[in-house]
């Protein structure tokens, strides 16, 4: 029987692949920033299940939070908050955030 989370001719498994990516931290410098909330909206809480790398998440007072060091930089979360403008993302710096690798 087939796993449904795995791809590819090899069988690993997408958080395989997902571990094989490194992240250059830029300490400091997140490129990903919420705007202050007290009550998250529900296109900010769905960040919360639509991040396929789950960088966001909610704290104790359940305001949603984001955690960029291991952001793919796929542009889901700025295209869901286009426009509402909860968040404000911007590309790492260069040299900085997520090396890709294939295998
Ligand atoms: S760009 Fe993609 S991976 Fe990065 S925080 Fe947004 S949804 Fe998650």
């Amino acid at each position: 029987m087939t796993n449904a989370v795995e791809i590819g001719a090899s069988g690993a498994k997408v958080e395989e692949k997902l571990f094989q990516n490194r992240y250059l931290v830029d300490a400091g410098r997140p490129h990903i920033q919420i705007r202050p909330h007290e009550i998250p909206s529900k296109i900010l809480l769905s960040l919360t299940y639509t991040c396929p790398a789950g960088c966001y998440s909610r704290n104790d007072r359940g305001q949603v939070e984001i955690a960029a060091d291991g952001c793919l930089e796929c542009g889901t979360c700025r295209i869901v908050t286009a426009e509402t403008g909860e968040i404000q993302w911007e590309y790492p710096r260069g040299g900085y955030g997520v090396l890709y690798k294939f295998g």
